[in-house]
This record gives C-alpha cells, sequence and structure tokens, in this order.
C-alpha cells in the first residue's frame, strides 16, 4: 500500500474542538472529520493521516450537533423563505413542523373543505394533496435546512368535516382514520393537536384516543397544544396523559407553560410531578418549552371558540351582528381582565393597520376610542384574520422551574422566515436556542452545557426516532454548530426580534457550511425526513 492511499481522506476536517456530543455526556477535546454529508471520524485526529479538501481550526471553541427544533410551523413559511435563515443562523439545522393540530396536508380535493384549510393555515401554493405529495414539494424547493412534519388533527378534521361543532359520524371519523394512515406511511413524525383552536377545539378526548390509538405502528408520536394553558392547565395535562395511558401512543406536551397569573408558581409544579409519575407507570411522556415570558400566536385566540362554528366567515358575520358582538365583547373581556395591556399586535397584512404593530391592544383601543375587545376584533375583522399576537403571560420562576426538568427538551414554536419577513415576529424565531444556552444555561446556571446541548440534539432526536441526527458521532449525518461559549447571545429580542444571533461561528447542514459568523452562505443542502424512511 502507497502512503497515500493509507491517509484517509475527508471533506471538511474540524480541529481544536471541545466535543460536546448531544448525549449529555461530558464534552471531550478533539477533531471531526466529514466526507460526503456524514461525520466519518472523531477524536484525536492526527492530520498527517488524513487529507482534508477544508481544514478548520476551532481554537477550542464547542462543537455540537446540529439543534433539532422539534416545534416548528414552518410548514406555511419554507417554500417562501427556503434559506430558513431564522433557523440556520440560530444554529438549528433540522425542524419538524405541522404542530399544534395545524399541517399543510393532507388537503382535501374538495373546494369548500380546501378554503376552511386555506383560512386554517394562511395563503399558500396548495399544489399537493397527500402529505408525501407536500413534501415533495419542500424537496423540490432545496431548502437551507431539513425539514420533516407531522400530520395535525385539526387539518385532519377539516378534510373530514370543516369547522363542523359536533362529534364526527362514523364515515367522518373513517376519513380522519384513513387520512391519518396514509400520512403517517407517507412519513409523519405525529399527529399533532390544538385544542384551543377551532376546529380541533371540537374534538372530544374520546375522538383523539381512538386517533391515537393508530400512532404506535408506526412509531408516531402524539403531541399537543393542550386544551388550556392557564387556570385549567393541570386538567389538560392529565387528558394529555388519559390519551397516552390509552392509547399507547408516545406523549410531547408542546410549548408546556402556566399563562394564568395565580397559577404561577404552583401549577407547573403540579403538572411536572405528574408527567414523572406517568413515566414510573410507563408511559413516555416528555414535553418541550420555549424560553420565553411571551406566547404568540394569531388574534383571533382571544375570540371565544363557539363563534368559530362553520368557519371563517361564519365568524367574520358573527363579529359584524352587533347582538352577537355585544354577547362576545362580554365573555372576552371576562377573560382579559387587566390583561389587554399584556397583548401586542406581532403582526398585520394591511399596510393601513400598520400602525399597530408594537402596540398593545389597550393603546390600540385608547387610539380608537373604542372598548379593548372591540378593537381586537376589529383587527381580526378588517385583517380578514391575518394578525398575530404577542401576549405577555408568563413569569420567570415557570419557565426556570420548567426548564430544569430532565423530561422538557427546547422547542421554538418558530418558523422559517427571512430578514424580509413583515412585522415583529416573537424573537423565538431567531433567537430560541441561543437564549437556553447564554441566558438559562451560562447566566443564570440552571444546568451544565452538555444537558443544554442534549435538550437540542439527542434528546428530540431520541423521541422523533430520527436514528442519524443528533449526535457527534461516527456514522452519523454532519449536522454541526461550532460556538463559542463566552460569546454566544440571544440577539434577537422583542424590539428588535429579526437579527442573527451572536457567537455562532459555523453552521454546517449534511456537512456543507450554511452560515458563518452571523452570515448565511447560501447553501442550501436540507433534506426532507420522512419517517420510517
Ligand atoms: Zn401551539
Amino acid at each position: 500500500m502507497t502512503q497515500k492511499e493509507s491517509r484517509g481522506c475527508c471533506d471538511v476536517l474540524i480541529r481544536n474542538c471541545r466535543i460536546v456530543d448531544g448525549t449529555a455526556a461530558p464534552w471531550y477535546r478533539g477533531d471531526v472529520a466529514v466526507k460526503d454529508g456524514y461525520i466519518i471520524k472523531t477524536g484525536k485526529i492526527d492530520p498527517e493521516s488524513f487529507s482534508a479538501a477544508k481544514t478548520v481550526d476551532a481554537c477550542d471553541c464547542y462543537l455540537a450537533p446540529g439543534f433539532i427544533d422539534i416545534h416548528s410551523h414552518s410548514d406555511t413559511t419554507l417554500l417562501k423563505y427556503r434559506l430558513a435563515e431564522s433557523r440556520v443562523l440560530q444554529g438549528v439545522t433540522t425542524e419538524i413542523g405541522g404542530n399544534c393540530g395545524m399541517s399543510s396536508a393532507p388537503v382535501s380535493p374538495e373546494s369548500d373543505k380546501k378554503a376552511d384549510l386555506e383560512a386554517y393555515m394562511g395563503e399558500m401554493p396548495y399544489n399537493w394533496n397527500s402529505l408525501g405529495e407536500f413534501l415533495d414539494r419542500i424537496e423540490e424547493a432545496a431548502p437551507s435546512v431539513n425539514f420533516g412534519t407531522a400530520v395535525g388533527h385539526g387539518t385532519l378534521r377539516i378534510a373530514a368535516m370543516g369547522f363542523d361543532n359536533r362529534k364526527p359520524a362514523v364515515d367522518e371519523m373513517n376519513v380522519m382514520k384513513d387520512l391519518l394512515r396514509r400520512s403517517l406511511r407517507d412519513g409523519a413524525f405525529a399527529m399533532t393537536t390544538g385544542l384551543i383552536y377551532p376546529p380541533g377545539c371540537y374534538a372530544k378526548t374520546d375522538e383523539l384516543i381512538e386517533l391515537s390509538k393508530i400512532l404506535p405502528e408506526y412509531g408516531a408520536l402524539y403531541m399537543t397544544h393542550m386544551r388550556e394553558e392557564g387556570a385549567h392547565v393541570v386538567d389538560s395535562v392529565r387528558e394529555a396523559i388519559e390519551i397516552c395511558r390509552q392509547s399507547g401512543a408516545s406523549l410531547e406536551i408542546s410549548h408546556h407553560k402556566v399563562t394564568y397569573k395565580p397559577g404561577w408558581g404552583k401549577s407547573c409544579r403540579t403538572t411536572l410531578t405528574m408527567i414523572e409519575e406517568a413515566r414510573r407507570e410507563g408511559l413516555d411522556v416528555t414535553a418541550d418549552q420555549y424560553p420565553y415570558r411571551a406566547s404568540s400566536t394569531t388574534m383571533d385566540s382571544n375570540i371565544p371558540q363557539w363563534a368559530f362554528e362553520g368557519g371563517m366567515e361564519a365568524l367574520f358575520d358573527r363579529l359584524k351582528d352587533p347582538e352577537t358582538r355585544a354577547k362576545l365583547r362580554e365573555e372576552s373581556n371576562a377573560g382579559h381582565i387587566g390583561r389587554w395591556g399584556d397583548i401586542y399586535v406581532g403582526y398585520v397584512l394591511s399596510e393601513k393597520n400598520m400602525w399597530t404593530v408594537g402596540k398593545s391592544i389597550e393603546e390600540i383601543a385608547k387610539t380608537r376610542g373604542v372598548d379593548p375587545a372591540d378593537a381586537c376584533f376589529d383587527l381580526v375583522l378588517e385583517e380578514r384574520g391575518n394578525v398575530d399576537e404577542i401576549n405577555f403571560g408568563m413569569c420567570e420562576e415557570d419557565i426556570e422551574y420548567i426548564m430544569k426538568s430532565p423530561y422538557v427538551m427546547t422547542g421554538s414554536d418558530g418558523k422559517s422566515v427571512s430578514f424580509d419577513y413583515p412585522g415583529r415576529p416573537h424573537p423565538r424565531y431567531f433567537g430560541t436556542f441561543p437564549r437556553v444556552i447564554s441566558h438559562y444555561c451560562r447566566d443564570r446556571g440552571l444546568f451544565t452545557l452538555e444537558t443544554a446541548i442534549h435538550k437540542m440534539t439527542g434528546m428530540p432526536a431520541a423521541k422523533l426516532g430520527i436514528e442519524d441526527r443528533g449526535l457527534i458521532k461516527e456514522g452519523m449525518r454532519a449536522d454541526l454548530v461550532l460556538f463559542d461559549f463566552d460569546k454566544i447571545t440571544d440577539t434577537p429580542d422583542f424590539a428588535r426580534p429579526k437579527q442573527p444571533c451572536e457567537g455562532i461561528k459555523q453552521v454546517y447542514v449534511n456537512g456543507v457550511l450554511t452560515a458563518e459568523n452571523g452570515k448565511h452562505t447560501g447553501a442550501a443542502a436540507g433534506m426532507v425526513l420522512r419517517k420510517g424512511r
């Protein structure tokens, strides 16, 4: 054998790293060799024994697996923002969309159901029907991140029965089951629910158990935005665990939080104990969380659920009818005593209401000289539902208590977007993962760096059953993040949310350098992930 043949070769050799491998094991100093998108060697690599097309000196910075975002809504944005700046610039290399009951597929070919789905999910081309076809479209778009999706229960329910507020008939249940099975065969990682949103909120527990019984055959999860995250959060966790127990599906509680002031400091102690007890019983229960005091959703979530029956047009008609509006105003205000001032506009579609972005409902109501509930309803009407809110409803003590649990991982609840995305989105879009590392791990000292990285890599990979990502190990896909632990900062905040994070030196997706020092390289090496393929 000649000397040349005995030398290994690779595309990239990253030398002098502190390797945090994603398992939560202590970091170790070493090198990583990448070839054809895979990690081919880790540990101490003699540069003489390896010919590398490119060698990177990590200068003793940390190298972690690319972050896996188990909770994203990028299925609605990735076709438009394929470079996914908000994700790769914070180190996210893989994300799972279709959360909170809302997935972009399957789409019913019936035109009224298709219109209902469009009202539910927002504007998209919808040049697909099945979940598999939707994933094909993403693949053709060539995104910069790896993308997989869940199938939303709300989407299934719309395809079967629109926005009807009732129990499904036997044949409608069969439509949902068939579509669920097909979507799981097409590679969905989970079925998700959004039990605060119509039409998901119209489903009773037994409907969810019956559907969830299908999930274990496909190794898919039940992921839930629970029925209530405020005064009744404990009951909501109880329902989610019951669905898990009765169906045998693995449960992921999405964006766990408590949004009810009198429950602060208490409710999450109960819910975390319930999760622990369920696990002791043998139920595979975990949760995820984003690291901010404010949540973000559609502004119409402040309107009582009964007003959505029959779909968005029916809602608009009810908001226009003075008598119905008076009733909605009364109910809505009752739930928001002293809270309208905590709810800010994050996004509007129209130019004319752009002035409301960044202002609270209370301020907008004062400017317009109307009741706060009316200010909220008018915006929903004028924007035809295309208005998002940022809602400050949580406390730091709870965020830290939940985050410290070994059963809680990181999930952004954000989307793949670019810097030109309109409005003022929640900073979680661009900053979630560096915020956990910099603020909660480094500055607040809640846990070790190894634990922080595990919560965003090895843990979600294991939960989702992604076997070739989430760890730095020979044979794994080369999704990697190189960062400076002293400098990493979640620069995006509520005032200026669209910014790259600081301290992230390099991000590789499938072995391709995709971000460097806060700049996107233009690379688009993301892959579509299909469960079971
Ligand atoms: Zn949600």
